[in-house]
C-alpha cells in the first residue's frame, strides 16, 4: 500500500484521475510547529471547470444516482479503505489541523469514517417512492408516487477545523443520495482532503467523476463553484460572512444552498445545578481543540447569586489547561489553525479590554512555548451580553461570563443572539429543563452534558447559524428532491 502523500504532495481528483494544479502548488503548514509540511496541487479555473463538467457527466451519463446497492458498497468500500490508512491519516489530522491526537479517535477522524457505514446503509434501506394512495382531482382518478431523486451535482465547500467530520459529513450523504460532488476544502487543510482523493482513485471502484477533489489556496475557486449553473446544489460550511455571499451568488443560478455557518451558542446554568461541576465541565468544553469548534458554547450564563463561584470554578478549569502539543496523548488544546487566526482572536481580546471586560485567567500567548499558533484559555468578565465578545464568534478558548436573574431571564440572553446553532442547559429539575430547552432557539441543545453528535442526529442552526440539517435521514434527504408522478387508473 502506498503512502498517502509523498514527496511531490498531492494532488487533485478531477475526472477520476490524480492530476497536477493548472496553478502549481502550495504550502500547508502545521500549526503546532509553523512549519510547511509540504505542498498540495493548488487548481486554477481551469481545473475547477473539468471538475464541475466531470461531477455533471458521471452524473447524467451513467447510472451512478439510480443503483442504490452499488453506491452502498462503494461506500463501505471506501471506509474500509480508509481504515487501511488509519495511523496515516492520524498524523496528517494532528500535523495538519493541529487537532488534538484524542479527539482523532472521535470526532476528527474514525468517527466520520465510521459514519460512512451509516449512509451506506440508509442508501439501501431509505424508502425511495411513497405511495400516496389516489384521489380524483378535477374528476381523473390517478394514483400518486412521491418519488425521491438525487438532487444532481454537488459543490461542497469546506472549513479547516474538523476538516474529516465536514468532508465526510457532505461525501456521506451526498453520495448515498446518489448525486455527484465536486470538494473545495479550505486552503488550511488541503492534505486532509486531497489523500480521501488518492484513496477514491486508487483503492475504490467509485466511478470516475463521482468525486472530485480540487485543493487550491484561492478562495475564488469555491466562488466560481457556487456560480456554475451547472451545479445543483451547495453544501457549504464556514462563516457566517461567507455563507451570506455564498447565497447570495447561487441566487443567480436559483439553486439549492444549504449552510452550515457560525455560532455563539450559550451554557445555561440554572439555580439548582452544581454550579461548580457545571462551570468547569463549560470551561473545558471551550478549550477542547482550542475552541475551533462552530457549536462550543462560548457563553457561559450564570445565577447572578452564584456568579463568583462559577468564575472561580471556570478560572480553576481554564488555568489548569496548558496550550500544548497536539501530537501529545494528553493534549486537549491545541493550536490555531494559523497566524491569521490567532491575530483575530488576539483582537477580540483587545476589544474585550476596551469595552471594560476583565480577563480573569490567560489573555495572551503560552510563555512556556515559543513556536506554533498558541493562545491561553481566556476567561472574561464585566462584559454584558450586547458586547462584541459576547455576539460575535471569536473561534478561540475564549470563555465569556454573564450573570442572569433566573430561568426566562436565561432564555431571553442566551437568544439575544444574531446565531442559533447550539446550546446547553444544567440543571436538576427535568420540568425546568424541559421548559428552558424549549426556550432557547438553535438547532441543538445539550442537556447536563449530553452529547448531540452522532451519525443518525441532525445538527444544524437557526437564525445566522444556517439553513438545512447535516447528517441522519434529514441530512441525507438534503441531498435530494422530490417528483411526484401522477398516474390516470
Ligand atoms: P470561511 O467561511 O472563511 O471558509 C470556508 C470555506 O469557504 C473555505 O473552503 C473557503 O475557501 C471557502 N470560501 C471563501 N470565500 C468563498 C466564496 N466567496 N465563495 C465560496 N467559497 C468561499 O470559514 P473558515 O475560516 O474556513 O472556518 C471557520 C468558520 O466555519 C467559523 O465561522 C465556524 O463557525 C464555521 N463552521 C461552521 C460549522 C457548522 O457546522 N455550523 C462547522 C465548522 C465550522
Amino acid at each position: 500500500m502506498s503512502r498517502l502523500v509523498t514527496a511531490d504532495g498531492t494532488p487533485l481528483l478531477i475526472g477520476g484521475k490524480l492530476v497536477p494544479g493548472g496553478a502549481g502548488v502550495f504550502g500547508t503548514v502545521n500549526p503546532a510547529t509553523e512549519e510547511t509540511l509540504g505542498h498540495a496541487a493548488n487548481a486554477n479555473a481551469d481545473d475547477m471547470d473539468a471538475a464541475i463538467a466531470a461531477a455533471r457527466t458521471a452524473f447524467d451519463e451513467t447510472g451512478w444516482s439510480h443503483d442504490h446497492s452499488f453506491r452502498a458498497a462503494c461506500l463501505r468500500q471506501l471506509r474500509d479503505a480508509l481504515r487501511g490508512h488509519l495511523e496515516e491519516l492520524r498524523e496528517i489530522t494532528i500535523a495538519e489541523a493541529g487537532a488534538p491526537r484524542m479527539l482523532t479517535g472521535g470526532p476528527q477522524l474514525e468517527g466520520p469514517i465510521g459514519d460512512l457505514g451509516y449512509f451506506a446503509e440508509l442508501a439501501e434501506t431509505y424508502c425511495w417512492d411513497t405511495d400516496l394512495g389516489t384521489a380524483s382531482p378535477m374528476g381523473i382518478k390517478t394514483a400518486r408516487t412521491l418519488r425521491r431523486e438525487a438532487i444532481g451535482v454537488v459543490g461542497a465547500i469546506t472549513p479547516w477545523n474538523f476538516p474529516h467530520q465536514i468532508n465526510f459529513a457532505k461525501l456521506g450523504p451526498a453520495l448515498a443520495a446518489g448525486a455527484t460532488v465536486v470538494l473545495k476544502p479550505a486552503p488550511d487543510t488541503p492534505w486532509c482532503a486531497a489523500v480521501v482523493g488518492k484513496v477514491i482513485a486508487e483503492e475504490t471502484g467509485i466511478p470516475t467523476g463521482v468525486v472530485n477533489i480540487v485543493t487550491s489556496d484561492d478562495h475564488a475557486l469555491g466562488a466560481q463553484l457556487v456560480a456554475d449553473p451547472r451545479v445543483d446544489m451547495i453544501s457549504f460550511t464556514g462563516s457566517t460572512a461567507t455563507g451570506r455571499t455564498v447565497m447570495s451568488t447561487a441566487a443567480a443560478s436559483v439553486k439549492k444552498v444549504f449552510l452550515e455557518l457560525g455560532g455563539k451558542s450559550a451554557f445555561i446554568v440554572l439555580d439548582d445545578a452544581d454550579i461548580t461541576t457545571a462551570s468547569r465541565y463549560a470551561a473545558f468544553s471551550v478549550c477542547v481543540h482550542a475552541g475551533q469548534g462552530c457549536a462550543i458554547t462560548t457563553r457561559l450564563l450564570v445565577p447572578r447569586r452564584h456568579f463568583d463561584e462559577a468564575v472561580r470554578a471556570a478560572a480553576k478549569t481554564m488555568g489548569g489547561i496548558a496550550p500544548g502539543d497536539p501530537a501529545d496523548a494528553g493534549t486537549v488544546c491545541g493550536p490555531l489553525i494559523s497566524e491569521r487566526q490567532r491575530a483575530r482572536v488576539e483582537r477580540y481580546l483587545d476589544i474585550a479590554r476596551f469595552e471594560g471586560g476583565t480577563i480573569v485567567v490567560g489573555g495572551g500567548r503560552p510563555r512556556a512555548v515559543d513556536r506554533g499558533y498558541y493562545i491561553e484559555p481566556t476567561l472574561i468578565t464585566g462584559v454584558p451580553n450586547t458586547s462584541t465578545v459576547a455576539q460575535e464568534e471569536i473561534f478561540g478558548p475564549v470563555l465569556v461570563v454573564i450573570a442572569h436573574d433566573g430561568d426566562d431571564d436565561a432564555i431571553r440572553l442566551a437568544n439575544e443572539s444574531p446565531y442559533g446553532l447550539s446550546g446547553a442547559v444544567w440543571g436538576t429539575d427535568p420540568e425546568r429543563i424541559r421548559r428552558v430547552a424549549a426556550g432557547v432557539r438553535t438547532g441543538t441543545l445539550s442537556v447536563n452534558g449530553g452529547i448531540w453528535y452522532a451519525a443518525d442526529a441532525p445538527f444544524g442552526g437557526y437564525k445566522q447559524s444556517g439553513i438545512g440539517r447535516e447528517l441522519g435521514v434529514a441530512g441525507f434527504e438534503e441531498y435530494t428532491q422530490t417528483k411526484l408522478i401522477a398516474t390516470a387508473e
